[in-house]
């Protein structure tokens, strides 16, 4: 019998407000679960747990939070009340025991770049949530090399979300309606999401070689990483599909794909 093998997504999360609004991006993000079985639980890598070690939450009842400032109250009361997964924070330990060593950690919690983006997939709350950390001190590598050590996860009908951005600049981010992505930024997603497309992962780990337009799109690599790890779980005859794109606020591109 063929196993089944679980997609796995990258979501270009955005800003905090897409928890509320009804837009182009949080309509595809619910649309593509129609591609996805229902999953046993979700192991998410958000670009908000960046951090110096690896780390991973097992709680049986995580919390939210809500680790970002200065944006409208009623965000600070979104609710999502969603279990944790022990087993599968411990499957992950083990799993990851040849490349690093993971600790158990509950200080953080589900975070905005988690909860975001899977309030709109799983609106029930019925699927239960790990998350495990970024390590920054890390290199490019090394996060590939993890998603490659999670791809069995999705025999088990693990799904493993990741959240960033591949162009992420907050210095040179502007809420003015109507204003036109700076042409380095579109230039940065195109030249990301063709190197997608064509499988050439090498060059998008040695992201630092690829140019003043991909510099500028990640200043810090933050938003940049959890993409590593989808690629790393990428097998031969599948295809990372992008199914939503478009760069707001000037320079956050939200460029979503789904790996099948
Ligand atoms: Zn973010």
């Amino acid at each position: 019998m063929k196993k089944t093998i679980m997609p796995a997504i990258f979501i270009g999360h955005g800003s905090p407000t897409n928890a509320l609004e009804n837009n182009k991006y949080t309509k595809a993000w619910q649309s593509v679960i129609q591609e996805i079985p229902k999953p046993k639980a979700i192991l998410c890598l958000s670009a908000h747990w960046c951090v110096e070690e690896t780390l991973i939450s097992n709680l049986e009842q995580p919390q939210l939070i809500y680790d970002f400032y200065g944006f409208p109250d009623e965000l600070y009361k979104v609710k999502y009340l969603v279990a944790g997964s022990p087993e599968l924070a411990k499957q992950v330990k083990e799993l990851l025991s040849p490349l690093v060593t993971v600790e158990y950690n509950n200080d953080w919690g589900i975070d905005h770049g988690a909860w975001v983006p899977i309030k709109w997939l799983f609106p029930e709350a019925d699927i239960p949530i790990v998350q495990l950390s970024i390590n920054y001190n890390k290199p490019a590598r090394f996060h590939y090399e993890v998603g490659k050590a999670l791809g069995k996860l999705r025999e088990q009908g693990i799904l493993i979300i990741a959240s960033g951005n591949i162009v992420h600049n907050l210095n040179t981010i502007s809420f003015d309606d109507g204003t036109e992505p700076y042409p380095w930024a579109i230039e940065s997603d195109k030249i990301i999401a063709d190197l997608i497309e064509n499988k050439q992962h090498k060059k998008l780990l040695d992201f630092r070689n690829l140019g003043e337009a991909v510099n500028l799109a990640i200043p810090t690599p933050d938003h940049y990483l959890p993409l590593l790890y989808i690629l790393g779980l990428q097998r031969d005859k599948e295809k990372l599909i992008s199914f939503v794109d478009g760069i707001v606020f000037k320079s956050i591109s939200m460029r979503s794909y789904l790996l099948k």
